[in-house]
């Protein structure tokens, strides 16, 4: 069937920072066949291409078509004693394939657990959570040009996976569309547990690390994350709304001298993370607001948005960005993607 192309539609049921922009164009992807409309389309005006609306933010109205991506299907190509590959379309829903992939024994996704969004949107930004990145268990990502009307399959090294970065926010930027992604999960084990929250959470709950099923572990990090993260449906949000940003090791000693207890963590000899909700909670900004956007006040690296526009959070963010930048000298960079500047 082909796309079925509505005028005027408002994008905030699909936008989890519930921002009430409009795309002039909107339709639903539901049938890989579809897709070769898409060249035409794209001669005509910009896409955009949506998936959950978990890590955006609209700017304003979207002049162009959005097209929401609904692809479905789970598929296993083959199997051993040790592993699994299996398809997984573009359009299925993260957390849901996270949950049926430990249900049938195969391991590796429980880390990433409970992030919202679509699997077709997951190689994006590599999303990654308590020590694991998508990159891990990723063999392939399907992809459709939307200049040619081609299909095929980038490696995962072709992907240049990097820390909330892959090519498709650079080379490949607004140049293709996500199909499916081909995942390799073991069937044994090998659960990581460094995180200093997750030791905590197994202990809280009276459980053994050295028994716990991965099954077990996708719970412990859903409690914690319910703790720390509000959920957008009650107060509307993207997340964490800045990277981790990554410094010289020189600075971070100079830094250290004055806040010895900032939260930082090795990358190599030469460079350190340091996070950046300690960054932003040490000024103060839990629970400050600007127009009708506030940080959280449990989770300075969250920014809820309570009935705002883009112009709020927006807003908001960039006074955060000033105020870290005059303290501490650390540039933090926005981790959602900002779409449809008016
Ligand atoms: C409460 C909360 C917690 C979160 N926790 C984490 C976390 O722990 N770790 C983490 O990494 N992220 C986290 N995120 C961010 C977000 O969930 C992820 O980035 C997720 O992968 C976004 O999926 P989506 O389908 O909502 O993408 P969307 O927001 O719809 O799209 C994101 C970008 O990808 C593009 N895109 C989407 N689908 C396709 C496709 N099929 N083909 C081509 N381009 C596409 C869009 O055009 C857009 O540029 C969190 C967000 C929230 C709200």
């Amino acid at each position: 069937m082909n796309l079925q192309l509505q005028r005027n539609v408002s994008l905030k049921p699909f936008n989890t920072l519930q921002i009430d922009a409009r795309a002039d164009w909107f339709a639903e992807l539901t049938d890989l066949e579809q897709c070769t409309q898409l060249p035409d389309l794209c001669r005509q005006q910009p896409l955009l291409i949506l998936g959950g609306g978990s890590n955006i933010i609209l700017a304003g109205n979207v002049h162009g078509l959005v097209l929401l991506n609904r692809l479905r299907g789970i598929a296993v190509l083959d199997e051993d004693d040790d592993s699994v590959r299996v398809q997984v379309a573009a359009g299925e829903n993260w957390d849901a394939f996270v949950q049926h992939s430990l249900e049938l024994g195969w391991c590796g996704l429980e880390n990433l657990s409970a992030i919202p969004g679509t699997v077709g949107a997951a190689p994006m930004q590599n999303i990654g959570a308590y020590g694991v990145e998508l990159k891990d268990v990723v063999e392939r990502v399907g992809v459709f040009y939307l200049a040619d009307g081609t299909f095929t399959e980038l490696s995962a090294p072709d992907c240049a996976f990097g820390y909330r970065d892959s090519i498709f926010k650079h080379a490949l930027k607004d140049r293709c569309l996500i199909t499916h992604v081909v995942f390799r999960l073991r069937k044994r084990p090998a659960l990581k547990l460094e995180y200093g929250e997750i030791r905590a959470e197994i202990a809280k709950q009276r459980m053994s690390a050295e028994s716990l099923t991965p099954l077990q572990l996708r719970q412990i990090i859903i409690a914690v994350r319910a703790r720390k993260l509000p959920d957008p449906r009650q107060l509307p949000n993207v997340g964490s709304f800045f990277k981790n940003p990554v410094i010289p090791a020189a600075q971070l000693q100079t830094l250290l001298a004055t806040w010895p207890n900032l939260v930082h963590y090795p990358v190599d000899g030469a460079q350190t993370k340091v996070a950046a909700g300690w960054l932003i909670d040490q000024l103060g900004w839990k629970g400050r607001v600007h127009g009708k956007a506030q940080v959280h006040e449990q989770q300075a690296l969250v920014l809820v948005n309570m009935g705002g526009d883009s112009e709020d959070v927006l807003g908001l963010a960039r006074q955060i960005q000033a105020d870290v930048w005059e303290r501490f000298g650390i540039e933090l960079e926005m981790e959602p993607l900002i779409i449809g500047l008016a």
